[in-house]
């Protein structure tokens, strides 16, 4: 009877791993004409500081999928990075990015704003990735100090010589780094020191619980620490109420995203949203 069962249960798991497979086989091939049907669109949220002014935004990729409706970035980036997709989606993204921040500057919108880019391991590693991203800064006339791209901690686990010296060279150019999603991934704090970075980024995974979990609180409160002794900026991601908020800032972190200042929206509504917001 177990044995039976287990046969059975070992039948099922084999399924439900054929049907992710031909799943993500599908997602993979819908992805790659994604652009070209125009489905992916960027959207925008504000990064805040304690009072809510605007300190820039962080662009999100959003996929609208026909049938599948919003296919989330976390279900799709992976796939990209994966197949290689990930080259032309990253460089769409960067050059969407800037054309809607030369269209802002153009008409005197949101003025001084600064975006924030997600950058994929894989596609930072891309030899071409500077010349690529010169090319189209120079192509909407983007301030080079207008951007911030993120980059994850997995960034990190190879090649680290090679990756400093490329964000020297970007940061040379203007560009400013943050570490995302800090605490999550498993740096080295020996490379944390060497990198050109200007903040890291609190997982919202720590936030989330921030007032229940003394663990999650403890980690918050050693970022926040350690950004301070190195000299770095920290964002908290994921701040959905003033609660939330109240935690971060009697730990020392007064610079916020999340729901509880500003949803993520098209770069149209960007505007709107944001109007009687902007100072920075
Ligand atoms: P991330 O870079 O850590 O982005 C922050 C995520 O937190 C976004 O999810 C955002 O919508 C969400 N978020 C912001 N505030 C709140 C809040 O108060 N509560 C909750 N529950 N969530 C909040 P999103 O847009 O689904 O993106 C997920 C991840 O996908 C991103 O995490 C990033 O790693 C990746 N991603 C998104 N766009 C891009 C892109 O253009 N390129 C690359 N390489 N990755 C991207
Ligand atoms: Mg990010
Ligand atoms: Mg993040
Ligand atoms: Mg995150």
């Amino acid at each position: 009877q177990a044995k039976a069962a287990g046969k059975n249960s070992i039948k099922q798991f084999d399924v439900s791993m054929q049907v992710k497979a031909s799943e993500r086989t599908r997602l993979e091939s819908e992805l790659r004409e994604a652009i070209n049907r125009q489905q992916l669109q960027l959207y925008y949220q504000g990064l805040h500081d304690a009072a809510g002014q605007l300190l820039g935004a962080e662009v999100l990729l959003r996929w609208f999928h026909p049938e599948l409706g919003n296919v989330s970035p976390a279900r799709f980036i992976p796939i990209a990075e994966e197949s290689g997709l990930i080259f032309e989606i990253g460089s769409w993204v960067i050059e969407q990015a800037c054309q809607q921040l030369s269209r802002w500057q153009a008409q005197q919108l949101v003025p001084g704003l600064k975006l924030s880019i997600n950058i994929s391991a894989r596609q930072f590693h891309q030899d071409n990735f500077l010349p690529k991203v010169m090319h189209i800064l120079d192509r909407y006339s983007v301030a080079r100090d207008r951007l911030q791209f993120e980059l994850t901690e997995s960034i990190l686990v190879s090649r680290v010589d090679e990756v400093i010296s490329k964000m020297q060279a970007l940061k040379q150019y203007g560009i400013a780094f943050a570490l995302d999603d800090f605490g999550t991934g498993y740096s080295s704090l020996s490379y944390l020191k060497r990198l050109p970075l200007e903040q890291l980024k609190i997982d919202r995974s720590f936030v989330a619980d921030i007032l229940h979990d003394p663990n999650d609180a403890a980690i918050a409160s050693t970022v926040i620490a350690l950004s301070a002794a190195l000299g770095l900026g920290v964002i908290a991601e994921g701040v959905e109420t003033a609660a939330q908020r109240d935690a971060l800032a009697a730990l020392g972190c007064y610079h916020y995203q999340g729901f509880y200042f500003s949803r993520p929206v098209p770069g149209g509504d960007f505007v709107a949203l944001h109007r009687h917001t902007v100072t920075h």
